[in-house]
């Protein structure tokens, strides 16, 4: 039914690797989505919520772990499985 929107930020409307899913199914690059989320928070398309605090954590780590991955988290990562 939006099969358009696949993997598309509905901000800036382009392709890019990273792409974080929003709770309504909509996708919004981290950092967009970070600033987004200053200032609004529900999705600018379907107008639902992003407030899910667990989601935008989430996306912290990501964003923390994509720019610096330290030792001992990598190390913890391995211990998971
Ligand atoms: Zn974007
Ligand atoms: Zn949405």
């Amino acid at each position: 039914m939006e099969a358009v929107l696949t993997r598309v930020c509905v901000l800036s409307r382009t392709h890019i690797p990273n792409l974080q899913e929003l709770p309504c199914g909509h996708f919004m690059h981290s950092t967009c989505f970070l600033t987004y989320t200053r200032y609004n928070y529900t999705c600018p398309l379907c107008c639902k919520s992003v407030g899910d605090m667990s989601v935008y954590f989430q996306m912290l780590d990501s964003l923390l772990a994509a720019e610096r991955l330290p030792p001992e988290y990598s190390g913890r990562m391995q211990q998971v499985w």
